[in-house]
């Protein structure tokens, strides 16, 4: 994988799109969305999830990250373009719908290349949606392919253990996509100690259930890979001592979401 930082350039002053805040790029991205892609992780994350691998998206403002134009991201992608033939862009985080003029415009520019449409996938876990003011993202919605749509766990109380938040927006924004018929995927990290139990799982089954536009489940091992991360920020790790968790019940924990989706839907 490769992970680079864009350095702000002069054609910021000049660019005709709105300007994002990112962490990085990655050129070679095999995890975010179909084929191989190129990644934008954007800059700022209202969620503080406890297994978090990128403590360093969280901070917002006008100091953190890098500022970026479209015609940036859009000149880094054209030249690899090759690679992405059977993938395309995805734009993930941090948060991205907490910039969502930059993201409009990312992805409206990325599917009018005059080399040919390139797929759009957005990563994210919803919780800057605001359901009172859906307009603000109609743009990006307008132009988005797919959707990697995490949702941390069904229980609000356990939602909120988790990461801090209440889930409300989060199942707004699933209701949202499912209303425009977007495909989504949706991700649950599967935590020892937090959404490791069949019960739970059924209950995020049932939870999706009502949403026809779901094209995928991915249930994602719990992993320590973010520790060196924390350190080196000098952030205390909040799941200290949590085992990582054991791929072997994956597969039943993925049957329990299955299950619980397929009673909710009566058959
Ligand atoms: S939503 Fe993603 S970036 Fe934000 S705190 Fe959770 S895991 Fe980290």
């Amino acid at each position: 994988m490769a992970r680079i930082q864009l350095d702000a350039h002069d054609d910021i002053q000049t660019s005709q799109f709105a300007r994002g805040r990112i962490h990085s790029v990655e050129t070679m991205g095999t995890v975010d969305g179909p084929g191989i892609r190129f990644v934008v992780f954007t800059q700022g994350c209202p969620m503080r999830c406890l297994y978090c691998h990128n403590p360093d998206t969280w901070e917002t403002g006008a100091h953190a990250g890098t500022e970026v134009t479209v015609e940036q991201l859009v000149g880094e992608f054209e030249s690899n373009r090759q690679f992405y033939r059977n993938g395309g862009i995805t734009v993930s985080g941090g948060e991205p719908l907490l910039q969502p003029e930059f993201l409009a415009d990312l992805f409206t520019a990325m599917h009018a290349r005059p080399a040919g449409r390139v797929h759009t996938c957005l990563d994210s876990c919803g919780y800057a949606f605001d359901p009172e003011h859906p307009e603000r993202w109609a743009r990006s919605l307008d132009e988005t392919d797919l959707v990697l749509l995490d949702i941390k766990h069904a229980d609000p109380e356990g939602h909120r253990a988790l990461t801090g938040r209440d889930p409300a927006r989060i199942l707004a924004f699933g209701d949202e996509l499912a209303r425009r018929g977007i495909p989504v995927v949706i991700r649950h990290v599967i935590v020892p100690g937090h959404t490791d139990t069949t019960d739970e799982c059924e209950a995020l089954g049932r939870l999706i259930a009502p949403w026809r536009n779901v094209a995928g489940l991915e249930m994602l091992p719990y992993h320590t890979l973010g520790v060196a991360k924390y350190e080196q920020l000098g952030i205390a790790y909040p799941l200290a001592g949590v085992p990582e968790m054991d791929k072997a019940r994956i597969p039943e924990l993925r049957q329990a979401v299955l299950r619980g989706m397929k009673a909710a839907r009566g058959r």
